[in-house]
């Protein structure tokens, strides 16, 4: 499995490229922006672009969508009940004082439970509201391979969870999300976030003082 990071945007999201080796197909989670350098890093690991998927339809990470659509054809993915925010992406980046690109509409509306797949990847969604109505979780299974990934998007940080103070944000939601579908995953699932560093599931439960708090 090919897996790349790049920082984009002002928010410093993390915008993650998932690759199969074999066939060569990609998923782009939470292009944000710098299109340019993620069309470079498709291009340096040889990736055809399937699918462009959202973890939640806040400003910092869609903000690339309509230009990496444009450019490869992918087809782009994001859960049906945050769908809504990409028709406010101008007055969400204005809020920040910052000028987002808007999003093109979804091609597919996900839920809980859907899943991907990219070559010899399955993307399983996970529903995790709390951030946003419509934010999730997303679960990699590799036929090919022992190791467990799962991208927080801003649902789980390392150290901390995601603000549950803009529109849609529920911190009773946030909770019972990473209570329900976060905690279970065993401590060797490694976890990439939307923003800062990678962490595991075992480092978060014993360190992070919202995790330590739920139980
Ligand atoms: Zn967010
Ligand atoms: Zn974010």
């Amino acid at each position: 499995m090919i897996l790349k990071t790049l920082v984009v945007g002002p928010l410093e999201v993390n915008c993650y490229i998932l690759g199969d080796e074999k066939t060569k197909e990609a998923a782009c989670i939470d292009p944000g922006d710098n299109v340019d350098e993620i069309l470079l890093a498709l291009a340096d690991a040889g990736l055809c672009l399937k699918y462009i998927i959202n973890t939640h339809g806040h400003f910092d990470h869609v903000g690339g969508n309509s230009r990496l659509k444009q450019a490869t054809g992918a087809k782009f993915a994001i859960h049906k009940d945050d769908a809504v925010l990409l028709e406010n992406v101008a007055s969400q980046s204005a809020a920040f004082g910052l000028d987002a690109v808007s999003s093109p509409p979804p091609d597919m509306l996900l839920k809980g439970g859907d899943e991907i797949r990219v070559g010899s990847m399955v993307i399983e969604v996970i529903h995790t509201p709390g951030h946003t109505r419509g934010g999730i979780c997303l679960f990699i299974k590799n036929t090919n391979s022992d190791e467990k990934i799962l991208f927080t998007g801003d649902t789980l940080f390392a150290g901390s969870i995601g603000r549950t103070d803009l529109p849609g944000g529920s911190y009773k939601d946030l909770i019972a999300s990473l209570k329900n579908k976060i905690l279970p995953f065993g401590d060797d699932v490694k976890i990439f976030p939307g923003h800062g560093s990678e962490t595991t599931i075992g480092r978060e439960r014993k360190f992070n003082q919202f995790l330590i708090d739920i139980k």
